[in-house]
């Protein structure tokens, strides 16, 4: 059932108010201008109240009494999505758990992290790895907030051989809409105890629940990681070696696509010139075990079929000032391409391994027909790339235009090799056409059906993922 949004008063301020004190609660021109958008900064709208909560007892009141009067909610993370999907784009209620930061518990005897939703990404990696510990997941953006990697089932370089967030969440701590508090999951390694409701709160994008307490799996910390930047002479050599490594059955960790053009921007970006100039398109792969000979036997397989695809040399590096200066370039790619246009808007497709050369010839065909500058860079281990549609010196109507004809032209392709509208960055608000488009009327009324059994009135984060 989909309801009337009631516009926020005072008396609803009032309401608020008595569940916190003014200085977490903001309203109207109070609000910071961040709270409007996203990192995609495409999709604009500002809530007309903010708070900053604390625990989950104050998600529960609030979002009870915005469910008995109708006020959307949109929880909120670090606003480092892709998106639009922390964008209230009706307005409302929005719930940042940026105060919610604290690490609750590190159980060695299970090897799980307990934290807040809060907790940054970055300090995660600190804290686990100060005590031999490892949670791999590794997006490239360390200031988003686990809660917001969970609800977007974040993935990042590691995934080729590790996997995503949500192979790394045990159990979880949720506010539903109508404010009852409920736990999923736990410290248990397995579970067959019905439908998995914790696998479906992962990537739900902040439109089943709020989450406010994550377990964590961990591992122990792998004691050698080593760097293979691996020139090749041109982009398409470079990916079609990917699915070739793979069929090797020795799995870096990582393996990352790069072009001269890309690399360039984010040079640029960093003041900063990338370790090798020798070439226009690289891969970029990590290893990691417990052993140097243990990582040295596995990334010499794997240079071997670099090798016999094309590579033109390659540069190992094992020290760790070396691998930071590639990987801080790597980093800042997405930033540095940012900087180099007027405006930008992101295709996160996620294509079997075998496709991703296909998909990246595809997307120079694109670049030329639609006559738009397309950058791109990505995981090719796990087919998983963003493309960058860049507006220039185009007016916003022709951008507008151009935007939607290439994006029609790359999803559908990204479909016709078998892929998936977003490997990572999530659906949100500005995918949704596309989604729609991909999955058709049953699809989407099964996810519609899920969304209202969570929230009946459909209040929590409207207008994303279905
Ligand atoms: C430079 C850059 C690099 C990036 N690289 C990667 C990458 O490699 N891999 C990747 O996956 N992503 C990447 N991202 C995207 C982004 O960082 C992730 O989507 C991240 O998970 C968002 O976290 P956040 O805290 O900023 O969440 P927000 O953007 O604030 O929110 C994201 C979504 O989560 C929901 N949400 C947040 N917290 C909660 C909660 N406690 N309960 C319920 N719902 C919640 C919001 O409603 C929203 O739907 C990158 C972004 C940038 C800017």
């Amino acid at each position: 059932m989909q309801v009337t949004y009631k516009k926020i008063d005072q008396q609803d301020i009032e309401f608020f108010q008595s569940v916190m004190p003014k200085s977490r609660l903001f309203v109207g021109d109070e609000i910071h201008e961040d709270y409007s958008k996203d990192e995609l900064a495409g999709v604009h709208q500002y809530p007309d109240v903010v708070v900053e909560v604390i625990n989950a007892q104050e998600i529960s009141s609030l979002l009870k009494y915005c469910y008995e009067n109708n006020i959307p909610v949109t929880p909120r993370g670090q606003g480092t999505g892709l998106v639009g999907a922390s964008v209230a784009i009706h307005g409302g209620l929005m719930i940042s758990t940026v105060k919610m930061d604290h690490f609750l518990e590190l159980d060695k005897e299970n090897l799980t992290l307990t934290v807040e939703p809060g907790v940054l990404l970055m300090e995660i990696s600190k804290y686990v790895e100060a005590e031999d510990l490892f949670y791999p997941p590794d997006p490239g953006e360390k200031s988003a907030t686990i809660g917001g990697n969970i609800s977007t089932n974040a993935g990042g370089m590691r995934a080729v051989k590790y996997g995503v967030t949500r192979d790394f969440v045990r159990g979880l701590e949720v506010v539903l809409m109508n404010g009852d508090i409920i736990e999923v999951g736990g410290k248990v390694v397995k579970n067959s105890s019905g439908y998995s409701i914790k696998d479906l709160i992962v990537g739900s994008e902040g439109t089943l629940g709020v989450i406010t307490k994550a377990i964590l799996k961990l591992l122990p910390l792998p004691k050698v990681a080593i760097s293979l930047l691996v020139p090749f002479p041109t982009l398409e050599q470079a990916v079609e070696t990917v699915p070739m490594i793979i069929k090797s059955k020795f799995i870096p960790t990582a393996i990352e696509y790069m072009e001269r053009r890309v690399i360039k921007n984010a040079e640029d970006f960093l003041g900063k010139q990338f370790p090798d100039a020798s070439s226009d398109a690289y891969l970029l792969l990590t290893f990691d075990g417990n052993s140097y000979d243990e990582v040295e036997r596995i990334y010499e397989k794997v240079a071997e079929v670099c090798l016999e695809g094309g590579a033109l040399d390659i540069f190992i590096s094992d020290t760790q000032e070396r691998q930071e200066s590639i990987w801080s370039a790597r980093g800042a790619f997405l930033e540095g391409i940012k900087a180099s246009t007027t405006e930008m808007d992101e295709c996160d497709v996620v294509v079997p391994r075998n496709q991703v050369a296909q998909f990246v010839k595809f997307t120079k065909e694109v670049e030329q027909s639609v006559d738009i500058r397309i950058a791109s860079f990505g995981h090719a281990g796990d087919g998983n790339l963003h493309v960058y549609v860049l507006k220039d010196q185009y007016s916003d109507a022709v951008y507008k235009e151009k935007l939607g004809e290439a994006f029609d032209l790359l999803y559908k392709r990204a479909a016709e090799l078998g892929g998936h509208v977003s490997g990572e960055h999530g659906i949100g608000y500005a995918k949704l056409p596309y989604l729609r488009a991909q999955q058709g009327d049953v699809y989407m009324n099964l996810l519609k059906s899920i969304k209202y059994a969570f929230d009946p009135k459909g209040l929590l984060n409207p207008g994303k993922v279905c």
